[in-house]
């Protein structure tokens, strides 16, 4: 008797890329153009994604764009564009960062892909509130003094 194969055959593993900018290590893409300087396009479009529903509500709630130019302001201060400064001294600005007292991580703690994974449970506000605070830590080396 053959062998009956009670699943589908497993996919070949995909290969998977780093975003030079977070270090996000994500499936890469590669029917994707560039969508943001100093991201791998597999981040970038993650961001987007996820992004793409509190972007759409901005428009009309001024809460929701609030949050939304938070993450961007994380998201451009995890992938500096070298063509473009003045981009990361704004986000850095948004993000309370003196530029006297930033410095570039090692490593992040938190990156678009936590966000992404913690969506189902947790609100997303929420998730960019907490990962705007961790970005400025990282790019201070100072934790936020405690209310
Ligand atoms: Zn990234």
């Amino acid at each position: 008797m053959r062998h009956h194969r009670e699943v589908p055959p497993a996919a070949p593993p995909q290969p998977t890329e780093a975003c030079p900018g977070c270090g996000a290590v994500l499936v890469r893409l590669t029917d994707v153009a560039p969508l943001h300087p100093g991201a791998s396009a597999s981040c970038a479009r993650l961001f987007e994604v996820t992004l793409r529903g509190l972007r759409e509500e901005g428009g009309a709630d001024a809460g929701a764009a609030t949050v939304v130019r938070l993450a961007d302001a994380a998201y451009d201060a995890q992938h500096p564009d070298p063509a473009d400064p003045d981009r990361l001294r704004a986000a850095l600005e948004d993000l309370g960062v003196s530029p006297a007292t930033v410095r570039s991580p090692g490593a992040w703690r938190t990156t678009t892909a936590d966000v992404a994974a913690d969506l189902d449970v947790i609100d997303l506000k929420v998730l960019v509130e907490a990962w705007a605070r961790s970005v400025r830590e990282d790019r201070t080396g100072v934790s936020a003094v405690r209310q």
